[in-house]
C-alpha cells in the first residue's frame, strides 16, 4: 500500500503543470474571507491542489481536514478532482469577480510556489492584496514573500493526526515568523488542546496565536467556539470564527 504522501503527490494521474500553469482544485467567489483577520472581506479564492499533510487520518487525530479533495487519492480522483489552468486565466477570472483581495489556499499552496510567483505578480501589478493559507512547513521564498500581504499559518499539532515531526518544522516556521507578515492560526475542538498549542507556540516563538474551532456545521463551530472562547482570552489570544461555514456549511465553492 503507498504511503499518504506517496498517494497524495507520486500518483501518476496527478497532473503536470508547465510553465505559466498552476494545478488548482478550484477557483471561486467572489465570496467572503471566512476565517482569520480578514474575516468577512469580500474575495477571490484560489486553491491549489495536492497537499504535503494528511490531517484527520492519524491516530488521535480530534478534526479532519475540510479540503481532502484536493490530496486524498484513496477516496477522491485527482482527474476529477484537479486541472492544470494557465496564470493568466486565472487572473481573467479572478478581474471578473471585482474584488480587491484574494486568498491563495489549497491544499498546501507552497507545493506549487515558485509557480506562484506570476499570479502574485499579476495580483501586484492590479492592486490586490494576498492572503496565503498554509500548513506552516514549507519555507516561503523571498520573492513569494514580498508579494504577499499576510501568511495565514496552521501549524498542526496532535489533534490533527500528523506526526510532529511531519507537521512542525523549525526552519519553516522560523522563516514565517521572518516575514513579519504571519499570524499563526491553530485549530482546537475542546479547551485542553490549548496547553499543547500554548507549548508548541512558545517553543517556536509563535505570534500572534488566533485560535479556530474544528467543525464542519454551523451547530459544531458556534458550540467549540463557547467552549474555547474564554480560555483563549486568558491567553491573551485571537479567536476566529468560520463564517463560511455558518453562512454555507460545507458547501464548495463559498
Ligand atoms: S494541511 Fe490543510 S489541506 Fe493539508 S491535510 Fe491538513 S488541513 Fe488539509
Amino acid at each position: 500500500m503507498p504511503s499518504r504522501l506517496g498517494s497524495t503527490l507520486a500518483r501518476s494521474d496527478v497532473p503536470v503543470a508547465g510553465p505559466g500553469e498552476l494545478i488548482l482544485s478550484e477557483v471561486f467567489g467572489p465570496t467572503f474571507q471566512g476565517e482569520g483577520r480578514s474575516l468577512g472581506q469580500r474575495v477571490g479564492f484560489v486553491r491549489l491542489g495536492t497537499c504535503n499533510l494528511d490531517c484527520g487520518r492519524g491516530p488521535g487525530a480530534t478534526w479532519a481536514c475540510d479540503t481532502p479533495y484536493t490530496w486524498d487519492w484513496e477516496h477522491y480522483s485527482p482527474g476529477d478532482e484537479l486541472a492544470v489552468r494557465s496564470v493568466d486565466d486565472v487572473v481573467a477570472q479572478l478581474t471578473d469577480m471585482a474584488v480587491a483581495a484574494i486568498v491563495v489556499t489549497g491544499g498546501e499552496p507552497l507545493i506549487q510556489q515558485r509557480r506562484l510567483v506570476p499570479l502574485l505578480r499579476a495580483a501586484a501589478d492590479r492592486g490586490w492584496a494576498v492572503e496565503v493559507e498554509t500548513n506552516g512547513t514549507i519555507a516561503p521564498l523571498p520573492e513569494v514573500v514580498g508579494l504577499v500581504s499576510r501568511f495565514n499559518v496552521s501549524p498542526k499539532v496532535r489533534g490533527s493526526g500528523v506526526p510532529a515531526a511531519r507537521a512542525l518544522r523549525p526552519r519553516a516556521l522560523a522563516a514565517f515568523g521572518d516575514t513579519g507578515k504571519a499570524v499563526f492560526k491553530f485549530v482546537a475542538s475542546e479547551p485542553a488542546e490549548l496547553d499543547e498549542i500554548g507549548r508548541v507556540a512558545a517553543r517556536w516563538r509563535l505570534t500572534p496565536i488566533m485560535i479556530m474551532p474544528a467543525g464542519t456545521t454551523a451547530d459544531e463551530i458556534v458550540r467549540v467556539a463557547r467552549e474555547l472562547a474564554d480560555p483563549v482570552l486568558v491567553r491573551g489570544w485571537d479567536l476566529t470564527i468560520r463564517l463560511h461555514v455558518l453562512l454555507w456549511g460545507d458547501e464548495r465553492g463559498r
